[in-house]
């Protein structure tokens, strides 16, 4: 049984601990710090296994040299990419991730956008998607392009709608803000602004998020959505033809906030 948990780290991130229940190996996704790492590891009387990179932003991979050197048998994974030293295994679009410590293996997708190599990993019904795809909301374009991460999330968009989206920040009441200013009509996502709010208020985690509440939220995976596209389209002052066009206005619109 894979049980996960986050680990909280520097004002918003979350590091995810995947375990399986009888072994004494974790695996830990996007270690930007390793110091909250080390003490969830004590606290569990557990060792690491493996550490998952999904981009080169130092918020997740600030404490991935610490953690090698704390436990130097751990198997480091992450995509080709020269700014990622220490990793031990550059993994890349359907390889098959098997971590010490961990039955299932993890299942590589390349999801460019948020930065030109960013990858995610799935296992089971959950998805690592790191800054790709945040609860009600995306990453921003750093050195990928819009039109890659409107592909990118258009593929998360047709995964299973059971799929628990893991993201790596608690960005999900922010971005509740922004998907209001373009859906100002969705009860949906009032509801959903009620139920964050007190999960907020109780200092709890608003990840994962199920990919059919994000689809029935996420502006950016409805950018073919009437209302959407409307909403897009008067922001940007002119008419909008493709997805890639919507999410673009979009992302920018948002950026401007
Ligand atoms: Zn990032
Ligand atoms: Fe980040």
């Amino acid at each position: 049984m894979l049980d996960i948990r986050p680990i909280p780290a520097f004002d918003d991130n979350y590091i995810w601990l995947l375990r399986d229940a009888d072994s004494d190996q974790a695996t830990v996704v996007d270690p930007g710090d390793e110091e909250p790492v080390l003490t969830a590891l004590e606290a569990q009387g557990r060792t690491l296994g493996a550490i998952l990179v999904t981009h080169h932003h130092y918020d997740h991979i600030g404490g991935v040299e610490a953690l090698r050197a704390a436990f130097p048998a751990v198997r480091v994974f992450g995509p080709e990419d020269p700014r990622i030293r220490a990793l031990t295994d550059r993994v890349r679009e359907g390889d098959a991730v098997e971590c010490p410590g961990l039955t299932e293996r993890l299942q590589v997708l390349e999801v460019p956008g948020h930065t030109s190599t960013h990858i995610a990993y799935r296992i089971g019904d959950a998805l690592f998607c790191g800054d790709t795809l945040f609860a009600a909301g995306c990453g921003r374009v750093f050195d990928g392009t819009c039109e890659q991460l409107a592909a990118s999330l258009e593929r998360i968009a047709a995964l299973p709608a059971e799929t628990l989206c893991y993201c790596a920040h608690e960005y999900t009441l922010s971005n509740l803000g922004f998907a209001k200013w373009v859906e100002p009509e969705s009860a949906a996502i009032a509801q959903r602004e009620q139920a964050v709010s007190a999960l907020r208020a109780r200092g709890r985690p608003t990840v994962p998020s199920r990919l059919s509440e994000e689809l029935a939220t996420n502006p950016f995976l409805r950018t073919g959505v009437p209302a959407v596209r409307a909403a897009a389209a008067a922001r940007a002052g002119r008419s909008l033809t493709t997805g890639a066009e919507v999410f673009t206005a979009l992302r920018r619109w948002k950026d401007e906030q």
